[in-house]
C-alpha cells in the first residue's frame, strides 16, 4: 500500500463528465494508456485543458486505496484547433476510439503514441482527412497486431482472393464471393497498407468512390477482431450501393 505522485504527458482520447462534476479522462501517453479523474474538474480551470485531443502534461496522484489516479494539475502542451471542424472531428474521434480499443492501460508503446499523434496531426492539417484516417486506422491496427489476411480466401483458403468478405472484412475468392471483386487500386491498398510507409500511402490516395467499401471492410474487421467502436455510426460512409 503506497501512494505516489507522477508526471505524465499524453493526448486525451476519451473524456467523460460525471453527474458530480468530475472529469474522467483517458490519455494515450508514450508509456501507455492512462485513466485519471479530475474531481470537481468541470467547475475549474482543468475543464478547458482536459479536452478531447489536447496534448496535456498532468501531475497525477495514485492513492493507496482508490484505483483511479487523480489529476492534481494539468497544463496544455499542444492543441489542434482545426480538429473542431466537423469534417475533421469525426475522423479524429474515430482514431481516438480506435486507440482506446487497441491499447491497454500500462502497456508501454512509444511507437503507438507517435503513430497516433501523427495521425491526429494529419487529420488536423491534411486536405484529405478521410484518407489520413483510413490509412492510419490500418496502421494502428497493424501495430497492435491485427492485420487482415489478404493472401488467402478467408473462407476456403484459396490463393489470391480479390473479392470483399462482407462478414469478416478480409478477402474472399471468386467462388466464395457474393460481391463483385475490388478494383485493383483497392486490392493493392488492402494487401500493402500495413507494411507500406505512411508517406507512400499518403502519396497515393484512392479515389473517393473506392473508399466506402474499404471503410466497410475495416468496420467488419474491427468488429470481429476487437469489438464495436462507437464512432462508426456517425462516420463511416453509409452508401449502400456497393453492399447491395
Ligand atoms: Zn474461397
Amino acid at each position: 500500500m503506497r501512494s505516489r505522485t507522477a508526471n505524465r504527458s499524453g493526448i486525451v482520447i476519451r473524456r467523460r463528465v460525471t453527474p458530480a462534476g468530475d472529469i474522467i479522462v483517458t490519455l494515450l501517453t508514450p508509456q501507455g494508456k492512462l485513466k485519471a479523474v479530475a474531481r470537481g474538474g468541470v467547475r475549474g480551470p482543468l475543464s478547458s485543458r482536459l479536452n478531447l485531443f489536447h496534448h496535456v502534461g498532468m501531475q497525477v496522484y495514485q492513492g493507496p486505496q482508490n484505483d483511479l489516479a487523480s489529476v492534481q494539475q494539468a497544463v496544455l502542451e499542444g492543441a489542434l484547433p482545426t480538429l473542431a471542424q466537423p469534417e475533421r472531428y469525426a475522423f479524429a474521434h474515430l482514431l481516438a476510439e480506435f486507440a482506446d480499443a487497441l491499447y491497454q492501460e500500462g502497456e508501454f508503446s512509444e511507437q503507438a503514441f507517435e503513430l497516433f499523434a501523427g495521425a491526429l496531426r494529419g487529420v488536423a492539417h491534411q486536405p484529405d482527412p478521410e484518407w489520413v484516417a483510413l490509412v492510419m486506422s490500418y496502421k494502428l491496427l497493424a501495430l497492435a497486431g491485427f492485420i487482415p489476411q489478404t493472401a488467402r480466401c478467408a473462407r476456403c483458403a484459396q490463393d489470391h482472393p480479390t473479392h470483399p468478405d462482407p462478414l469478416g472484412g478480409q478477402l474472399l475468392c471468386r467462388g466464395c464471393a457474393a460481391l463483385p471483386a475490388y478494383p485493383d487500386p483497392s486490392l493493392d491498398f488492402l494487401r500493402n497498407v500495413a507494411r507500406r510507409t505512411v508517406r507512400a500511402s499518403m502519396d497515393a490516395p484512392l479515389p473517393a468512390e473506392q473508399r466506402p467499401a474499404l471503410w466497410r471492410a475495416l468496420e467488419r474487421f474491427v468488429t470481429v477482431q476487437i469489438g464495436s467502436v462507437h464512432s462508426w455510426r456517425q462516420l463511416v460512409p453509409t452508401s449502400t450501393a456497393l453492399s447491395a
